[in-house]
């Protein structure tokens, strides 16, 4: 759905400016994501690459969308929130599995390792809400 100026201002401003996911400020660009996705890949690749639809029109809500930095968007692609936690959950075995460089700088110390979950930034945000919020 095309987002009027005033909604894509409030979406915008869903959590401070920031992006969703990562917490980043959200610049100039900045995508609105369907927390659920709708389809759009399957969609692009059914047509030729020419939008005619999305496999799940009822999720194209306001209230199915995020703002979300461009890399973030991009690489949540059409994850669930779950799934893509678990892909960047991963992160660190693929860079340790793929990219000797990545080994190296483990090995002499200028990376350390942890294994603390992925927390959303809308996640945190929620968190720090609640802890707000009078009893
Ligand atoms: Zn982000």
């Amino acid at each position: 759905m095309a987002l009027t100026k005033k909604q894509r201002a409030t979406l915008r401003e869903k959590f401070g400016g920031r992006c969703a996911y990562c917490g980043c400020e959200l610049g100039e660009k900045w995508h609105a994501d369907h927390i659920e996705h709708i389809g759009r890949t399957d969609w692009f690749a059914r047509n030729g690459g020419k939008p005619q639809g999305h496999d799940y029109p009822e999720r194209d809500t306001l209230e199915n969308m995020n703002p979300a930095c461009p890399p973030c968007n991009i690489d949540k692609h059409t994850f669930s929130l779950e799934g893509w936690r678990q892909v960047i959950q991963r992160s660190n075995d693929v860079l340790l599995r793929d990219v000797s460089t990545f080994r190296r700088a483990v090995r002499y110390g200028l990376v350390t390792l942890n294994s603390a979950p992925v927390i959303f930034y809308f996640e945190r945000a929620a968190a720090h809400q609640a802890t707000k919020e009078p009893r």
